[in-house]
């Protein structure tokens, strides 16, 4: 199946001079969906994995879908003031200023093997700053899993040593 068909280039979104991958057409096909997520799973391999961490918001879309079929808990990612109880932060830095990325503290335990995913790799940096969570928590990044990948912000860079494995390249 064709899966970049179902993914549209939406100009100066959500700024003036990005194009924006949409992926809003993917998830309302019900066959693109299911080739998705079996193509994602298929990346993954036949390895355990204990959590699948998804990064808010457009990682949700897949990360519990992926979380259900390797029979691994969901943790969620979140950006500042949206998780109510103790949580970890970590700030990273953009372009211009800085943003910060949230997870429970209790959400992973020592040694646990865990499962980036996200549904775009651009600049790398809400994937960076989601590993360092994961690692302050002490848990095993065993792979970075991506619907997209854009290489020419090279991402991967920033991830180190990490298995970073992306569905589509651009
Ligand atoms: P990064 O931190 O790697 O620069 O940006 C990745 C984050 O921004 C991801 O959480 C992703 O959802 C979002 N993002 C950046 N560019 C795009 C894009 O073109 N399309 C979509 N769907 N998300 C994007």
């Amino acid at each position: 199946m064709n899966l970049k068909a179902f993914i549209r280039d939406i100009d100066n979104f959500p700024q003036e001079g990005v194009i924006f991958k949409d992926i809003t057409p993917l998830l309302a096909d019900a066959k693109a969906m299911q080739y998705t997520l079996d193509r994602l799973l298929e990346m993954v391999g036949d390895v355990k994995i204990d959590k699948v961490v998804g990064m808010e918001s457009r990682g949700f879309f897949f990360a519990p879908l992926l979380a259900q079929r390797l029979n691994a808990g969901f943790i969620p990612v979140r950006k500042p003031g949206k998780l109510p109880a103790e949580k970890t932060s970590q700030t990273y830095d953009l372009e211009y200023g800085t943003d910060t990325l949230e997870i429970h503290s209790d959400a992973i335990l020592t040694g646990e093997k865990i499962l980036v995913h996200d549904d775009v790799l651009a600049t790398g940096g809400t994937a960076k700053a989601t590993c360092d969570l994961i690692k302050r928590l002490g848990g095993e990044i065993v792979q970075c899993n991506f619907l997209i990948e854009l290489d020419f912000l090279k991402g991967r860079s920033k991830l180190g040593e990490t298995d970073v494995k992306a569905l589509l390249n651009y």
